[in-house]
């Protein structure tokens, strides 16, 4: 393993998961010595979320996927924290319904990617068309091979229309699994959470590891890069993500509005 983990493969590059620690730290021993960065993460992400909203030019996507109990809610409930709900808006994609699956894999997606001025988070995503559906045979290989063009197609239009892709892969361990299910198990208040369905994934894990690898090497675009997130401790999850989404936020060069002119000559009538 290296020391200096890479976060975002490069494109083309074949992603093959055995090659990150999901247990990765970087330079942090421990949750203590990642506090304070945080806490002001969370500060610095209300700020720019304010003027990607006042200015209105730029929409920020951002998808997260994982296994379960992989952290894609525990994620949404850090990471916004600090952020102005009015303008988030978070999509759950759950098992299509029949009018979903009356339409191409890409419509009950796009009506749910965000409009300019705002942040949008997808728990779970189109990706699930090229994993659980692969690994279920929920639609003949014919039909799921052809869905990475699709998907990069697809990116490449909300690209061109103003919306910045990031997509996080929060990469746990098997083991790791094992001992967030026991926690559902063990603790009345997680009890909700677990699901008998989850062991039955649980089992072809393998599958799933093959499934995510080839959507990682195939949609890994310098438009929609994916980023690999070492997920087993929730609070490096937690600052790497935030850290990423201030970069990008950052490297957009946002501007308040200019005001209207001489506004210091205003009176306000009493
Ligand atoms: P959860 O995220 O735990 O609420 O579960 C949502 C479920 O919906 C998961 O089991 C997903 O695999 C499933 N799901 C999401 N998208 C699809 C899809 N396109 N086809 C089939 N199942 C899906
Ligand atoms: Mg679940």
């Amino acid at each position: 393993m290296s020391k200096h983990q890479p976060l975002c493969p490069k494109p083309g590059h074949h992603v093959q998961l055995a090659d990150y620690d999901p247990s990765y730290k970087g330079e942090y021993p421990d949750k203590d010595s990642a506090r304070d960065q945080l806490k002001s993460n969370r500060d610095r992400l209300r700020e720019l979320q304010e003027v990607l909203w006042a200015e209105g030019k730029h929409a920020l996507l951002i998808i997260l996927q994982a296994m379960d109990a992989g952290g894609k809610d525990g994620t949404i409930r850090h990471v916004m924290s600090g952020v102005n709900p009015q303008g988030v808006q978070v999509t759950s994609f759950k098992v299509p319904t029949p009018e979903d699956l009356a339409h191409d894999f890409l419509w009950r997606i796009h009506q749910h990617t965000p409009p300019r001025g705002s942040i949008g988070i997808f728990n779970r995503s189109h990706y699930e068309d090229v994993l659980v559906v692969r690994v279920e045979n929920l639609v003949p290989p014919e039909v799921w091979k052809v869905r990475y063009d699709h998907i990069n197609n697809f990116e490449r239009l909300l690209a061109d229309s103003g919306v910045t892709i990031l997509k996080f892969f929060l990469h746990i361990s098997k083991n790791e699994q094992k001992e967030r299910f026991a926690a559902r198990l063990n603790e009345p208040d997680k009890n909700w959470k677990f699901s008998r369905g989850d062991l039955k994934v649980r089992e072809k894990w393998d599958q799933y590891m093959a499934a995510y690898e080839d959507a990682l090497t195939r949609c890994n675009t310098g438009y929609a890069p994916w980023h690999i997130v070492p997920a087993n401790r929730k609070w490096y999850r937690n600052l790497v993500i935030s850290n990423t989404i201030i970069e990008t936020l950052e490297s957009l060069d946002m501007q308040y509005p200019a005001p209207e002119p001489d506004l210091d000559q205003i009176v306000i009538p009493d």
